[in-house]
């Protein structure tokens, strides 16, 4: 995608960006991850966990955006050993815990998990965990939890009421005690895994920064229209606007079920971030929709190390829906079932044609407000994207059935049985071996890696639908085989 002369318009605009940020004054000076030591942490004295350089690299995929049983419209599987075994089935590796920051769920995570890896957990009991789909034993493969939480800062900035998702990660447990402590002499933590601060996304980082040297902070599904940084309704316009001195600390963002690389990219002033893709799911078996792929050591500092560097050797990709599927895609009203493309909005000056209120503005149009490049631009060594639709719905499309039928249930249980994990089978497994079991799979398969799919967007909430066949496609297939 690069062309040389892009790439040099790459490098100048980089320039010209890093000559911008040598202007602000940081009033933390941790640009690096702090080394191992003992140090001055609200008046005691703390140990910081050993950054482990010795650990080999492998292969692992991480989706690092979960919730619990705490939070809010989140189902009760989700807990610990649901996760694990949810895990397994789908081939990933490392999980965040989500909702560090609730009592009651911080406290299962102390009971429940034990060190392993550096920055990393392990369920104590996790051999005694069943597999979620009773005629499928779990893949091989370590599943590890890592200590993450979201919080809600809703507050008010330039006149504007901003609410701003953003995601922690910490690397121990006592470095989550002391964020939790700070977090909860500002507002109510407990009644929601998801707490809701009056806090400057600022100053919540400022807090992580004191709290938790190693810990780091990334601004969670940044085009979402009414919770996050660049939200129509909710945000800023850029990085810098939203946490200020602090903007150093910040270099990765996650991009949300409506957004991919390719539409991130089309921004320079996002050029330095990397791009971290997880599910955010609040059901288990909805894991890894999204996620990030490293070939890295396994631990939370190497893992912290890939995404900064942001290249390809280390942070190999990640896994996305195609934007198209995400449920603010498009601009629209789902009460009035209007669905527009950015271009028909604007003629209609946002305004919805069958109520004539402001339409709800999605993803693609905010993108498209802020984009200052008509192609997206990549690094030679950006990670790469690998655009996926989850094994369930290309089931469910193939049965004529929706995603959660018995019968696609079935079938995923036949198919995990037979071929091991989702990611396996999904990014992997050759065509050829799905072919010899099932050829409609593998056809599906196949378009869907090579991105041959028909895309109806999301809008206003409703997730948008993909399908690896032509209307009526299927059904002349199963005829003619
Ligand atoms: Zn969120
Ligand atoms: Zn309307």
């Amino acid at each position: 995608m690069n062309s040389p002369s892009g790439f040099r318009q790459h490098l100048l605009l980089t320039l010209n960006f890093t000559k911008k940020y040598d202007e602000i004054e940081p009033k933390h000076s941790l640009r690096q991850p702090p080394t191992a030591g003992f140090r001055i942490i609200e008046n005691q004295l703390c140990f910081l966990a050993p950054r482990c350089i010795s650990i080999p690299k492998m292969n692992y995929i991480a989706d690092l955006h979960i919730h619990s049983p705490y939070s809010r419209a989140t189902s009760k599987n989700s807990d610990l050993a649901g996760l694990y075994g949810w895990a397994k089935l789908k081939g990933i590796n490392v999980v965040g815990t989500g909702d560090f920051t609730h009592p009651a769920w911080f406290a299962t995570l102390k009971r429940e998990l034990e060190p392993a890896e550096p920055g990393l957990f392990k369920l104590k009991n996790e051999t005694a965990v069943p597999s979620p789909l009773a005629d499928v034993p779990l893949p091989q493969g370590p599943v590890r939890f890592l200590l993450s939480a979201e919080v809600s800062c809703i507050y008010k900035r330039g006149g504007k009421v901003r609410k701003v998702h953003n995601l922690l990660y910490v690397p121990d447990f006592d470095s989550a005690e002391r964020v939790n402590r700070a977090l909860g002499t500002i507002g109510n933590i407990i009644s929601d895994g998801r707490p809701i601060l009056g806090l400057d996304s600022r100053n919540l980082l400022e807090i992580l920064l004191e709290n938790a040297p190693q810990g780091f902070l990334v601004p969670a599904h940044i085009w979402t229209p009414w919770f996050s940084i660049f939200g129509s309704r909710s945000g800023f316009d850029s990085v810098e606007e939203c946490f200020a001195d602090l903007t150093p600390h910040i270099f990765a963002l996650e991009t949300g079920l409506s957004s991919d690389p390719d539409m991130n990219r089309l921004i320079t002033g996002l050029d330095r971030y990397a791009l971290i893709s997880n599910s955010d799911c609040h059901s288990p078996s909805k894991l890894g929709r999204e996620a990030n792929l490293f070939d890295c050591g396994f631990d939370y500092f190497s893992m912290w190390d890939a995404i900064r560097a942001n290249s390809h050797d280390n942070f190999k990709g990640t896994v996305e829906f195609f934007p198209e599927e995400g449920k603010y895609h498009a601009d629209g009203h789902l009460d009035c079932t209007v669905c527009l493309h950015p271009a028909e909005s604007k003629e209609l000056n946002n305004l919805c044609p069958a109520c004539g209120k402001p339409l709800t503005i999605g993803v693609l149009n905010r993108v498209m407000e802020l984009a200052d490049r008509s192609e997206p631009l990549f690094a030679d060594n950006s990670p790469e994207v690998f655009s996926l639709i989850p094994l369930p719905e290309i089931l469910g499309e193939l049965a004529g059935t929706g995603s959660g039928s018995k019968k696609v249930l079935r079938e995923y249980s036949k198919i995990l049985g037979t071929f091991g994990s989702e990611f396996e089978l999904l990014l992997n497994l050759p065509i050829e071996c799905i072919a010899e079991s099932n050829s409609l799979l593998s056809e599906a398969v196949r378009r869907v890696r090579a991105g041959e799919v028909f895309r109806q967007p999301g809008y206003d909430g409703r997730f948008g639908v993909i399908k690896a066949f032509e209307q009526g496609e299927l059904k002349k297939l199963v005829c003619n085989s």
